[in-house]
């Protein structure tokens, strides 16, 4: 995601498992003498303690694949009846229920969702369902605790708010408007937590499949920075641009970052729509007028057979153009416009768009190679709060694309999609890449402009180090706070989650000399392509590749990340921020006698 607008200003389809075979042999030895061991899937992901979205995620199962059907009137803007979703998941435990996120209302009566759960039906049979308020994980008393306290929203761990509360939060509260961060402290979490329970019990290891219909009116979701993202309406149907948690306000699922299934997308929408989803195009079919669509009506499918994180989700829906080219090393590259923006706006957006085939290329020699198929932008005409790096189809919101920010969420494709943060504290590892990567493209037009070859190198790395200069020489409150752990509030603020981590990135450049860098890049995309990445993890990834090896210099490393990653600094910058930077960059060289020296 690049800058939200208000904080940047600061600086299988389960083949037929009727009746699975434990069950059956249960039914012989007595109905429970199986099923004992078997109990509720968690309903949340989040570790104990966070105060990031704990409400969301749900455990107990794998997310491994996901058929989106919505039948959507885009005049309306209303999910029709026929509308599901069917997910395919694999017990981790036996399950004797599991969960799933979904906001069918929220306190955003204009723009949230008006959604109903019309049936559950799980391996092809009816389940029950019931939605019930999120707990704080970790909950000694269970999950349903039924302390009121035990399910309060807060900004903050403990809740606090008017009754002191001193649990840990069990959601993040739902701003109306940024300009009181701590209203909502104390409240109690909605019931968006979607709760299954099958007619019997799901054995350890079986693949399950769970089919949710529901109709409405989707939505957006008021994030802990008052923000808002998820379904915007567009003049001529929908445009999803959903980072942190708002896909459960358009469809139900396993919302967290680390829930990675691959996706079917298959709408029926008005005719004359054109749907955008991930991965690739597979067909489009027209159909005759019906009762729902008087017009007629046109079904798309898409398909992603790279796993997609929660947040990445795109199934936008509108009067949109689309074009696509397929380069010679099979990468195929979509753009899509909102036919309400002027033609000579389209036309301008057309001419940025177009470099995204050389971003992908220049951004590859540092990533190692694009890891999707296909790859894409849609500029969508709603005033959301923000661009995002939807997986291969990226949105830009208001009618507008500018290079910079393409550059940054090309990016993403590689960092925060292909691997992908191991939670929301972690947001500030992807975010420094993709900041990273506006700074060397500031570094490249540099090169270019001396004219390439040995003056150009000699640029390119002199106007690295002046932007590392920039951000470090910050003051005021700029390194007040951990990237490692803000609040809600501040997920998205410059200063920690985008400025700080880019340049920590620049340090670690040139701590490592630009050929290692480029080679722990590759590695962890080797690595963890397709699945997560903690911090000890991205950390490791570096230290493996430093050119002087011994304890001195591992305990340097991890000061320097100690420093860059997870300190609150006082205000004021100069001795309140890291000290510890690189050879060639003010503040202390990471080379130094006595301790790490280069080999
Ligand atoms: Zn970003």
């Amino acid at each position: 995601m690049a800058g939200r607008r208000l904080l940047i200003a600061v600086v299988t389809a389960s083949a037929g498992l009727t009746l699975p075979a434990i069950a059956q042999s249960a039914a012989i030895a007595g109905p429970d003498a199986a099923a004992a061991h078997c109990s509720a899937g968690a309903h949340t992901l989040a570790p104990p303690g966070s105060r990031l979205y704990p409400e969301t995620g749900n455990g107990g199962y794998t997310s491994l694949h996901t058929l989106v059907h919505l039948v959507y009137d885009a005049k309306a803007n209303r999910f029709l009846r026929g509308t599901k979703v069917v997910l395919t998941d694999r017990a981790t435990q036996c399950l004797r229920s599991f969960s799933l996120d979904l906001e069918r209302h929220s306190p955003n009566k204009s723009a949230g969702p008006d959604l109903t759960v019309r049936s559950v039906m799980v391996n092809g049979r009816p389940a029950r369902f019931r939605f019930v308020q999120p707990t704080y994980p970790g909950d000694p008393n269970g999950q349903n605790d039924p302390n009121p306290a035990a399910h309060e929203a807060s900004q903050t761990n403990p809740v606090g708010g008017p009754h002191h509360n001193p649990l840990p939060p069990a959601c993040t509260p739902e701003l109306l408007s940024p300009k009181h961060p701590n209203a909502l402290n104390g409240t109690q979490c909605p019931a968006n937590k979607l709760v299954i329970t099958p007619r019997a019990p799901l054995p350890k290891g079986s693949v399950f499949s769970v089919a949710v219909r529901y109709t409405g009116r989707p939505g957006v979701h008021n994030d802990g920075d008052g923000t808002t993202e998820g379904w915007f309406r567009s003049p001529d149907g929908g445009f999803v641009t959903t980072e942190p948690v708002a896909t459960e306000d358009w469809m139900p699922l396993n919302d967290y970052p680390t829930a990675k299934p691959t996706y079917d997308v298959v709408d029926t929408v008005t005719a004359g729509r054109v749907v955008l989803a991930n991965g690739k195009l597979l067909s489009v079919k027209h159909h005759p007028a019906s009762r729902e669509f008087p017009g007629g009506s046109v079904t798309w499918h898409w398909r992603s057979g790279a796993p997609v994180a929660s947040y990445l989700v795109e199934d936008s829906i509108g009067k949109y153009t689309l074009t696509k080219r397929t380069t010679a090393k099979g990468i195929t590259f979509y753009e899509a416009q909102d036919l309400a923006i002027s033609p000579a706006k389209r036309k301008r957006n057309i001419a940025i768009m177009n470099k995204q085939r050389d971003i992908t290329a220049f951004e590859s020699r540092f990533n190692g190679p694009y890891p999707f198929k296909s790859d894409g932008v849609v500029i969508g005409t709603p005033n959301a709060s923000f661009e995002e790096e939807m997986q291969t189809m990226i949105t830009f919101a208001g009618g507008f694309i500018n290079t910079d920010v393409l550059y940054h969420e090309n990016m993403h494709q590689w960092w925060g999609d292909n691997v992908t943060e191991s939670g929301y504290q972690m947001t500030f590892y992807k975010e420094g890449l993709a900041t990273l990567a506006e700074l060397l493209y500031h570094a490249r037009l540099a090169a270019q402009a001396a004219g390439g070859g040995a003056k150009g190198r000699a640029a390119f790395q002199a106007r690295m180090v002046h932007q590392f200069d920039g951000i470090y020489r910050q003051g005021g409150s700029f390194w007040t706070v951990a990237p490692s752990n803000p609040k809600p509030f501040g997920l998205f603020s410059f200063a920690s989650t985008y400025g700080r981590p880019a340049a920590a990135y620049v340090a670690l450049r040139q701590i490592l000399g630009h050929r290692n860098f480029i080679r722990a890049l590759h590695q962890m995309q080797a690595t963890y392509g397709g699945g997560n990445i903690n911090e000890a993890q991205l950390e490791a990834g570096f230290a493996r590749w430093l050119p002087a090896h011994g304890p001195a210099c591992r305990t340097r490393l991890s000061t320097f990340f100690g420093q860059w990653f997870d300190t609150a600094y006082p205000k004021g910058g100069r001795a309140h921020r890291p000290r510890i930077t690189g050879p060639g960059l003010p503040g202390q060289n990471f080379y130094q006698p006595g301790g790490c020296m280069r080999g």
